[in-house]
This record gives C-alpha cells, sequence and structure tokens, in this order.
C-alpha cells in the first residue's frame, strides 16, 4: 500500500534531526491518468509534447456554468436564486474572455451574434437544471475550486475538487458538476475514476473517507451517488500508480501508441495520429533526458548537507 508523503529524518547530533526530502518522481491529476487509460498517445499529445488544442464551445460552455455555479454561493444564501444566476452568465462570460482572449475565436464568424446568444441561453438552462437538483440556499459548502494534492511513494497526486460539503458531524460529501448527462451503466466507473481520485487524496490529506461522491449532470438534471470504502480506495491507488509506472516506462523508449475508440471523434490530433493515417511528431528529446532524471532520482539515495 502506498503512503502518503512523510519526510525521512536523519540524526545530525545526539538529539537533532533533519528532514530529507522524498523525491517525486512523477505526477497525475484525474484527466491526465484518464487520458492515459483513454489512449497512451493522446496523453502523450497533451502532457509531453504539449500541444496546443483549439477552443470548443462545448468545453467553454462547461467552464463558464462552472464558474457562474461557484459565484453563486458567494451570495448570501438568500440570494442565491435562479434569476441571480442567470444574470451572472454574461459577466462570467466576460471574464472569461479576459482570462482567455482565445475563446473569442468561437464566436469570430458570428456577425450578428445569433449564435453566442443561443450558446448563452443553453448556459442558462443548463443553470436552471442545476436547480432543479437542490436548493443553494440550503447549502454552506466547505470549500469550491478546492485544489487536492498529495504525495504517496513519490507519486504526487493533484486535482482540483468542484464542491466539498461536510455535515456538522464531519461526514465529506465530493461533488463534481457535470454538463453533460448522466452516462450509461457501462460506463459509471468511467464517470467515477475522478471522483475516487478525489476520494483517495482527502482520505490520505485529512484522514477521513469522503461518505458520498456525487455528480451532478445539469444537461438532464441527474445525480449519480457513490460511496466509496477504504479497501477499494486503497486499490485505486494501486490502480493509479500502475498507470504512473506505465507512463513512465512509455516515456523512457517514447513508445506511446494509439488506442483507436469512438472517442477520436473528439480528439484534436487525428492528423498526427497513425491510427488516423496522419504522422506522428518525434519524441520531445528533453522529455527523454527528464525521464531518465526521474528514474536516477527514484534510485538515488538522498544524503543530508550537515
Ligand atoms: S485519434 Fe484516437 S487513437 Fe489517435 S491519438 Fe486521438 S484518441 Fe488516440
Amino acid at each position: 500500500m502506498a503512503t502518503p508523503q512523510r519526510a525521512e529524518t536523519v540524526a545530525t547530533r545526539p538529539g537533532d534531526t533533519v528532514e530529507l526530502p522524498q523525491p517525486v518522481v512523477g505526477s497525475l491529476s484525474p484527466s491526465r491518468a484518464s487520458d492515459f487509460k483513454t489512449c497512451p498517445l493522446l496523453y502523450r499529445f497533451r502532457t509531453i509534447d504539449r500541444l496546443p488544442e483549439p477552443p470548443s464551445r462545448a468545453a467553454a460552455r462547461g467552464t463558464l456554468v462552472h464558474s457562474v455555479l461557484e459565484r453563486l454561493y458567494d451570495r448570501p444564501a438568500a440570494e442565491r436564486t435562479v434569476e441571480a444566476a442567470h444574470n451572472d452568465v454574461e459577466r462570467a462570460w466576460r471574464l472569461l474572455l479576459e482570462s482567455e482572449p482565445d475563446l473569442a475565436s468561437l464566436f469570430a464568424d458570428d456577425s450578428d451574434g445569433a449564435d453566442l446568444s443561443a450558446w448563452l441561453a443553453s448556459a442558462r438552462d443548463l443553470v436552471s437544471n442545476y436547480f432543479e437538483l437542490e436548493d443553494p440556499r440550503r447549502l454552506e459548502p466547505a470549500a469550491r475550486e478546492e485544489l487536492v494534492e498529495v504525495v504517496a511513494d513519490g507519486l504526487r497526486l493533484r486535482g482540483y475538487v468542484d464542491r466539498l460539503d461536510i455535515s456538522p458531524a464531519g461526514d465529506i460529501r465530493v461533488v463534481d458538476y457535470k454538463t453533460g448527462a448522466i452516462p450509461r451503466e457501462a460506463f459509471e466507473a468511467k464517470a467515477l475514476f475522478q471522483m475516487k481520485f478525489y476520494a483517495l487524496v482527502l482520505w490520505r490529506t485529512r484522514g477521513v473517507v469522503p461518505r458520498v461522491l456525487q455528480l451532478m449532470y445539469l444537461a438532464d438534471s441527474s445525480t449519480l451517488s457513490y460511496q466509496p470504502d477504504a479497501d477499494e480506495l486503497i486499490r485505486f491507488e494501486r490502480t493509479l500508480h500502475a498507470i504512473w509506472k506505465a507512463i513512465a516506462a512509455a516515456t523512457a523508449t517514447g513508445d506511446f501508441r494509439p488506442s483507436p475508440s469512438r472517442l477520436c471523434d473528439w480528439c484534436s490530433f487525428q492528423a498526427l495520429c497513425p491510427a488516423k493515417g496522419g504522422t506522428t511528431p518525434e519524441f520531445p528529446a528533453d522529455a527523454l533526458a527528464a525521464a531518465t532524471r526521474d528514474r536516477r532520482a527514484a534510485r538515488a539515495k538522498v544524503e543530508p548537507e550537515l
């Protein structure tokens, strides 16, 4: 079983110790781990080559709705109404454009503004659907857009949780908003991968297994809830370490294979993918060098500076 980072100590003088840092040889987020599981080549393009991807209206709308729902809880409870949230949509879009000016290209050919109006209206519809799932006036989240992070056996696990609710008894509910529709049963495990990742990190950092993992699907006002237990989180942690090992092995050789599936239809890198008749660029030499350094660091015994 992997354990959270605990600094090793050595004695410098009788009674004194200094902490030795544990080398961190890898880092995983739920989305990057999921990329590798879906298609190793997709992982490579996104994480190693860091190739830019064109913005999409669907992804931008997801960011916009998340931002509106996060902001909703800045208001006093009585003011968390659907009208207030609707009013926030345009303001949130302006702020998003300021932070990511490239998004303006999504509506570059929308000369009469009709597409943008329809798109903003669809964002307001998703916000309305959220209010069918719960009454935000009755909730006081413990955290929103919370960075959760832990290092266990040299692997850093980190991600952002949409919302954490904590009951007076200390029970934790992890909430994630999805702007799509609830997946069919066969795809529930894939949907829960990200939530188990957060549950594991929260357990390792707070010492409490979250009571409920809750996905809120705004397109069809549905909820998927799951109660994790410690045993399955231990198994899940092993899975994450196995994924990281596979990533490290692929990085050491530059061998990231395509794994075609129906998700290829949404992949931005089809022109670079041999499974789609494209040509893959050469593996970046600096990634190979970094992989070699990481392997050495993992093997090295860290010597204290006394
Ligand atoms: S097109 Fe499909 S197989 Fe190719 S990189 Fe993208 S997801 Fe992988």
